[in-house]
């Protein structure tokens, strides 16, 4: 699920489709968050949905991430193998 069952600002809702939700938020809630984290849960004092952008992620969680994660360096080395030169940048 992409996308809450019902609005975190008011009565609206069931939404149809994530672009239904984020439509509603941008143009009736502007510059609030679409998709709330714990700390803004608190902040905005939110009733929270179950969904998991919600959840303050475990500590196994976030190791999980920093291993899956490619530094810049990395891919600054991969995209340099692979982009082609092209010679209207030196002409
Ligand atoms: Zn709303």
């Amino acid at each position: 699920m992409t996308f809450p069952p019902r609005c975190y600002y008011c009565d609206f809702g069931p939404f149809v489709n994530t672009d239904n939700y984020e439509r509603h938020i941008v143009t009736k809630h502007v510059h609030l968050p679409a998709y709330p984290s714990p700390g803004d849960l608190r902040f905005y004092k939110l009733t929270p949905q179950n969904m998991y952008w919600e959840r303050t992620l475990t500590d196994q969680e976030i190791m999980e991430r920093i291993r899956n994660y490619t530094p810049v360096s990395e891919r600054v080395k991969h995209y340099s193998r692979t982009a082609k030169p092209t010679t209207k940048m030196w002409s």
